[in-house]
């Protein structure tokens, strides 16, 4: 019913190479719609992503890969030095488009009214978002952990109104697993997973039931069949593995 996918942020990483690479093993081995795999490379790879989709079009053989960007504008056009629109992000042909992941939140000051703009933005201009929402480890430490998800989702909801998650993605990505090492445990991604799921049954059941929420931290192909196990948990959003055409293709084939 709900389709797992798999999904490589490559952060400010990979070269045209890379997706040369991913797409020569998707090519060999993939061979499956059993996963939906998406590539969110930097955006001036994405040209070389889609021409490597073009090109291995017959040779992925029923595989679904698709293409994500890492950030859009909340803006429709006009005076923004450096910013990428939605529209031009669609017309290169991305599908998704990651919104709010903790680094842009930390570290380029996006508040979650920022992300709820731009999650209308992508939605917009025809694009899936797919939402991060994590809590820091003092925030877990303290056991706000269900509080400051609730507070991020709430703000999405309530400017984007109650049917927008019905068209959406939602990446679990507690702040104190990216880029650590160190993975929530499958019980603790659960019972996150779950929360979100039911605060969005609580919107419309139909939209809890049919929604994917990825797990995102130090995904490895060595916790990730435990971690896509669980009930709630529709798969992943990759890091550092994303960036190794060998581990990627592993963790596709985990969660099928
Ligand atoms: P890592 O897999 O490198 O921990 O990164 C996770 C992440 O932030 C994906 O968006």
């Amino acid at each position: 019913l709900r389709r797992p996918m798999v999904a490589g942020n490559w952060k400010m990483n990979g070269n045209a190479q890379l997706a040369q690479e991913l797409f020569k093993k998707f090519a060999a081995k993939l061979h499956n719609d059993a996963v939906e795999v998406v590539l969110c490379p930097p955006t001036v790879y994405l040209e070389s992503v889609r021409q490597q989709m073009e090109a291995n079009k017959d040779a992925l053989n029923g595989s679904i890969v698709r293409m994500g960007a890492q950030n859009l504008s909340q803006h429709d056009f006009g005076a923004y030095t450096g910013e990428i629109s939605g529209a031009m992000l669609s017309e290169v042909g991305c599908r998704y488009v990651i919104i709010g992941h903790s680094e842009r939140r930390r570290m380029y000051g996006e508040t979650s009214n920022i992300v709820a703009d731009k999650f209308a933005a992508a939605q917009k201009h025809g694009l899936t978002p797919i939402l991060c929402v994590g809590e820091s480890g003092p925030a877990r430490e303290a056991r706000r952990t269900f509080e400051v998800i609730a507070e991020e989702l709430d703000v999405v909801i309530e400017k984007n109104g109650t049917m927008a998650f019905d068209n959406a993605i939602i990446a679990y990505e507690p702040l104190w697993a990216v880029g650590t090492g160190k993975s929530a445990t499958p019980e603790q991604a659960q019972e996150v997973h779950a929360f979100i799921r039911k605060r969005l049954s609580e919107v419309s059941p139909f939209i809890g039931e049919n929604i994917r929420i990825l797990y995102g931290g130090s995904v490895t192909p060595t916790n990730a069949a435990d971690l896509f196990a669980q009930p709630d948990v529709d798969g992943g959003l990759i890091g550092g593995a994303s960036l190794n055409s060998t581990e990627f293709l592993s963790l596709c084939t985990i969660a099928m």
